[in-house]
């Protein structure tokens, strides 16, 4: 089968690549001295034959098998520890070979994929019209379980046409999250209280979805914030961690700006902190890392709603 290469690595090498990045044979150009191949990895062609070994920080592995030598360093308990890109070439980059894919789904860390506030165009009734996303997509095998990132009540379990099915859940002091796009009914109901990393659903690709991943969109007073941007919702919401935050101020245009939100631990209450800080805005922030995530992820991540 005929396939691009989903990972262009330059100028100095124009080859065709199997999934994993073993070289389609009588396919190749590659400069001797052009050290680099599939996902801009070190060759080691002394090991296996050109193309056959490819080294980084964190993994050695083989592209004809598609599988690490060494023991993942972050491994994810659903699959081998040798799997290279969670078995997903197409879907996912690992440059350095540690990224923790599915931490989301043990109910803590995100992967954090700076696509929050991306503008989406779609058409609607023949219509090309667009939004800026309002939260976050991690690819996932359907039927993958979904673990709360904080404890809350469930204040909707349902099904539309948008999130599919879809459970919301309420943290307090105006903090919201949803979880959307879930393959079948979500395994909580309206009312549950929830605790910390507790199961409230399946991945799947149900209502305005073009392939299975979780969307979950974050939203304080109303106003959509980038759950990204939270290291641990669970510390947050007890006080014990200070985020600083981009909030979409203008659904319309996508415009952003970055607040400071601490929790006071006498009170319960969530407060404002004044942001004194000289970086750069988040609408430049996050310009710069979209720029570098196109270039990076264009060929080979879809947009998924
Ligand atoms: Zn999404």
């Amino acid at each position: 089968m005929k396939r691009r290469n989903p990972y262009p690595v330059g100028n100095m090498m124009q080859s065709n690549l199997h999934s994993f990045g073993m070289l389609i044979k009588e396919r190749t150009f590659s400069s001797a001295n052009y050290r680099y191949g599939f996902n801009s990895q070190e060759k080691v062609d002394e090991v296996a034959g050109e193309g056959n070994t490819n080294t980084a920080e964190y993994w050695e592995y083989d592209t004809r098998l598609g599988r690490r030598w060494n023991l993942d360093p972050k491994p994810n308990p659903s699959i081998s520890d040798y799997a290279a890109f969670a078995n997903n070439p197409i879907f996912f980059n690992d440059v350095i070979g540690d990224i923790p894919w599915q931490q989301v789904f043990k109910g803590k860390t995100i992967s954090h994929h700076s696509d929050f506030a991306q503008r989406r165009d779609f058409k609607e009734n023949g219509v090309v019209v667009h939004d800026f996303h309002n939260g976050i997509d991690m690819p996932e095998k359907s039927g993958t379980v979904i673990r709360t990132l904080a404890a809350g009540k469930v204040i909707e379990a349902s099904y539309d046409k948008w999130n599919g099915n879809h459970v919301r859940v309420d943290h307090g002091n105006g903090i919201k999250l949803v979880y959307d796009h879930m393959v079948e009914q979500p395994l909580v109901k309206a009312g549950d209280q929830l605790k910390d990393g507790g199961d409230i659903g399946k991945v799947g690709s149900t209502g305005l979805s073009t392939g299975n991943h979780l969307h979950i969109s974050m939203t304080i007073n109303g106003q959509y914030a980038d759950i990204g941007d939270v290291k641990d919702l669970q510390k947050f919401l007890t006080g014990d961690e200070t985020v600083k935050i981009s909030v979409m101020t203008d659904k319309k245009t996508g415009k952003m700006e970055d607040r400071i939100y601490q929790i006071n631990k006498d009170t319960g209450k969530l407060m404002q902190l004044p942001n004194t800080s000289n970086e750069k805005n988040s609408q430049d922030k996050k310009s710069d890392i979209k720029a570098a995530d196109t270039k990076r992820e264009k060929n080979n991540r879809d947009v998924y709603n």
